[in-house]
């Protein structure tokens, strides 16, 4: 893959200077950063004006599933645009019935009503909502090391530092600890131990805080950005059923874990479990344009058959978005991407990886399935202390600053979070692709290296 446009580094700077002048950017200090213009994207890959092309290992933000500019889903938006591009929500539209169709054939069990929203946030903004509406009660409880996005009550629910600076201490989100074997909160040294230590403390939070209180938990089936952290077998089974038992309403948010990131349709498909309302955005159309949605359960469903559900969003079901759902689900059918993201995880990216980790080390950890792995990066292998403070910024996080500085100069975007790097590239990446991502993490992880 080569860029299609010629180096044209004025016009780089040109698009530079347009940005620093006007967009506000998520997440950032504004004068502290200094984005990179980007000219173009296909599959696997971006490029700048500089002519530098990167391979891109962090799928954008964990969602183009497909790769960049899949012909067939572009085609499809466009067709869609000259057609019909926008209809209200409350309209029975062909590309929106469509879209909820196949995504209900494939979310697991009885969620086979799809709400639709923008993205992530709002999907499990609704979620609480629904859980909330038909429970009658009013807390959700979520687990620390995790994200469900940066709207009020969804950075409420979210434990990781980014919720600090607007957490309103908001009424009824209560969190807890769920399994991380490696950085134990229960001090367990084996699977079932953690698991069983996990249950018992949820339990425990449950109990104290008053089970008819208790509206929802609300899980990531895999955690993602905080980690990636595989629950241990039979954990969310026993949230399942701790839920049942206390009637309350089970959240699992696949935003990112959807899609075939796991080499599953879902995630959950791998625990054996069905929750109640499942959230999903980012790879339902690999991105192209914004959707996400909540899947819901038969019984939920219900309790707003006769009674409005009052919750909606303008552009729900937007049908651009929903033809781009519709032509990704199908090309992920027609070119086999899920079973591809499986066997690429089982066979080259996953051992790949491990092999760094033998030879490296700053590599602490390497946990993850389908293509959607992390390294957890760390000073010293025996005390497992990260290689950077939690939370580290400045200088404090000059290891992965170099590490990542180094990804990139070997031709490879990295994901980076904290001490960790993810390896998550597109659910489609080829064989080769995911050779050249690891030399260059083998050679990026060399710098690392120096600082344990
Ligand atoms: N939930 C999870 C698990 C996520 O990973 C994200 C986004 N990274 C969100 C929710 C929020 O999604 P969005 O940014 O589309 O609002």
């Amino acid at each position: 893959m080569t860029p299609h446009v010629e180096p044209d580094p004025q016009a780089g700077a040109a698009v530079k200077a347009a940005d620093r002048a006007h967009v506000f950017h998520s997440w950032s200090a504004q004068g502290m950063i200094d984005p990179l213009a980007v000219a173009g994207a296909e599959g696997s890959y971006f490029w700048d004006y500089d002519g530098n092309r990167y391979l891109d290992f962090t799928s954008g933000l964990v969602y183009t599933n497909i790769g960049y500019q899949h012909p067939r889903v572009v085609a499809a938006i466009q067709e869609q645009a000259a057609k019909l591009t926008t209809f209200a929500p409350a309209f029975a539209i062909d590309v929106r019935s469509e879209a909820a169709r196949l995504i209900a054939e494939r979310t697991p069990g009885d969620l086979d009503k799809i709400f639709f929203t923008n993205g992530g946030a709002e999907a499990v903004e609704n979620a609480v909502r629904m859980a909330r509406l038909h429970t009658g009660r009013h807390k959700v409880l979520s687990a620390f090391r995790s994200y469900h996005g940066a709207t009020s009550t969804a950075i409420n629910l979210t434990g990781d530092p980014r919720r600090w600076a607007s957490d309103t201490g908001s009424a009824g989100v209560v969190r807890f600890w769920a399994p991380f074997l490696y950085r134990s909160p229960f001090y367990a040294t084996t699977e079932e131990q953690e698991c069983e230590r996990a249950l018992a403390h949820l339990e425990d939070t449950i109990a104290f805080e008053g089970p008819a209180t208790i509206a929802a938990i609300i899980l990531e089936t895999v955690p993602g950005t905080a980690g990636i952290m595989t629950p241990p077998p039979g954990y969310l089974a026993g949230v399942r059923e701790i839920c049942d038992r206390y009637g309350i309403v089970f959240v699992l948010d696949e935003v990112m874990a959807g899609f075939g990131r796991t080499g599953k349709w879902f995630a959950a498909e791998h625990f054996d479990v069905v929750p109640d309302l499942l959230t999903f955005a980012k790879g339902v159309n690999s991105g192209y344009v914004p959707l996400g949605g909540v899947a819901i359960s038969a019984e939920i469903a219900a309790t707003f058959d006769k009674r409005p559900y009052p919750g909606g969003l303008t552009y729900s079901g937007h049908p651009l978005a929903c033809a781009a759902a519709v032509a990704t689900i199908q090309v992920m059918e027609d070119e086999k991407t899920v079973e591809h993201a499986a066997r690429i995880g089982e066979t080259v990216l996953g051992p790949g990886l491990r092999e760094l980790a033998e030879r490296h080390p700053s590599v602490g950890e390497v946990r993850g399935l389908g293509v959607f792995w992390a390294l957890d990066l760390v000073k010293n292998k025996e005390t497992r202390e990260p290689l950077v403070p939690y939370n580290a910024a400045g200088e404090a996080n000059a290891p992965m600053a170099a590490f990542g500085a180094a990804a990139k100069k070997h031709g490879l975007w990295p994901f980076i979070n904290m001490n960790r790097t993810h390896a998550v590239p597109a659910c489609n990446v080829s064989e080769a692709e995911v050779k050249e991502g690891l030399a260059a993490l083998d050679a990026a992880l060399g710098v690392a290296d120096e600082h344990t």
